[in-house]
């Protein structure tokens, strides 16, 4: 590979209470290497061209992302990690989830893994946006908070229906469509107590299965934004990985894979190549308290191990590789990198939740966000219709026999409100 002369750069930041530390790594063309590893630490632009620091003025630079507070250019892809653990979530990584955000205003969710809405609620997207997802391969850590997007986004807004791509499977049962009329089914209760009490017209579910046989097969093409699928090789026939191509920006995400032949192939020259990287078989002894043999079969036959993840992007050759799909902590994340850098030495990061990337043809810059905690739902895109308080199931005459009003509270909150937004709304009887 060419050495590249774009320089990418790394920041990884951490909070842990009030205290705040932040490890700015840059890196620069392929020979750039972390941990064990040369750094090279740059000084800030403003030091070539002389001093312009202020006492009263903003800086100039933020080297975090503070979500809804920067446009994306009309050639510009950002991508934000919203999981990138293990099947069982924890606090500080949900299971697989990457947001891909372009310059044209599409969004598009790559896997769902639990804990991740929760993450993609950080972002202060409106639901409207979040309508289109992704799925590799239906384990939960890809799609359990599908059921969480897709309720909680009506709630949160969203009128748009949501469309879901998905993999068929062997048989019919172990394909998208099978999972996602269960889990409607599954929420079969909650959507029923929703009628006639919130415009409704988000909870359509929209499945696309396809074939995940099907080699480089367009499965997406709208708005100048093209998505293809290739087999992936992971626990059962079904998985799939995904490439994304668009104003010649290549995004290609694996969700779960053995190392295979497809992915080598189509995924060449990437712009980003986000690839499984698994927890070492070492620390899958001694962290996740696994046999030797079980670690062995897991870790590098169902999963890529870091060293076989290397492999592969020695051979793609990405402008940038990431992997996820590990906890990463201060005492795995030097195995996993001493690992991946016994195969592979170019532009690297290890993800973590809320990682985000800015790419572009020219650069590709990496920073952490930092979220709010207090979330609230971004506000409707379009008008919403009144429920239609006609479709109401209600309750049987004796749950309803059991309420106690306290109507003259009740009465004086309806009166309170329709003074406050100029509404005749009677209180119910
Ligand atoms: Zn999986
Ligand atoms: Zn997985």
């Amino acid at each position: 590979m060419m050495i590249r002369q774009r320089q990418i750069k790394a920041i990884i930041s951490k909070t842990c209470g009030a205290a705040m530390f932040t490890l700015a790594a840059f890196l620069v063309g392929a020979s750039a290497k972390l941990a064990g590893i040369e750094i090279n630490m740059i000084p800030p632009a403003s030091a070539a061209s002389g001093p312009s620091a202020s006492p009263v003025k903003a800086l100039q630079t933020r080297e975090v992302y503070y979500p809804g507070t920067e446009d994306l250019a009309a050639d510009e892809m950002r991508v934000i990690a919203c999981g990138t653990g293990m099947p069982n979530a924890r606090p500080k990584q949900a299971a697989a989830c990457f947001l891909v955000e372009l310059g044209n205003g599409d969004k598009f969710l790559f896997d769902i893994g639990s804990g991740s809405a929760e993450r993609i609620s950080a972002l202060k997207i409106p639901y409207d946006y979040l309508d289109k997802v992704f799925i590799g391969h239906l384990h939960s850590d890809h799609f359990g908070d599908l059921g969480d997007l897709w309720i909680g986004g009506v709630i949160g807004n969203r009128i748009n229906p949501l469309r879901v791509w998905g993999p068929s499977g062997s048989k019919p049962e172990y394909g998208t469509k099978y999972a996602l009329a269960h889990m409607e089914k599954m929420y079969t209760w909650d959507s029923a107590s929703r009628l006639g009490n919130v415009d409704i017209r988000g909870q359509v579910l929209e499945v696309h299965e396809f074939d995940y046989r099907a080699i480089n097969k367009e499965i997406y093409n709208e708005n100048g934004v093209s998505i293809r699928t290739i087999p992936a090789i992971h626990a059962l026939d079904g998985p799939v990985s995904f490439i994304l191509e668009w104003k010649g920006l290549k995004f290609a995400f694996s969700s779960d894979t053995f190392p295979n032949k497809w992915w080598m192939k189509y995924t060449k020259d990437a712009d980003i190549a986000i690839h499984e990287c698994f927890i070492t078989p070492e620390d899958l002894v001694k962290k996740q308290k696994w046999t030797p043999g079980a670690a062995l079969n897991v870790g590098t036959q169902i999963h890529t191990s870091p060293a076989q993840f290397g492999k592969v992007m020695s051979i793609i050759k990405p402008r940038l590789a990431v992997g996820y799909h590990f906890f990463n902590d201060y005492d795995t994340l030097p195995n996993v990198l001493e690992a991946v850098r016994s195969t592979y030495d170019g532009p690297l990061a290890l993800a973590i939740d809320f990682m985000v990337f800015n790419i572009t043809k020219d650069d590709i810059r990496v920073r952490m966000a930092v979220t709010d905690e207090d979330i609230w739902p971004q506000p409707a895109t379009q008008a919403k219709l009144p429920p239609d308080a006609s479709k109401r199931i209600g309750f049987s005459d004796f749950i309803f026999g059991g309420r106690v009003n306290f109507k003259e509270v009740v009465d004086r909150i309806y009166s309170e409100i329709n003074e406050k937004y100029e509404t005749e709304i009677p209180p119910p009887q």
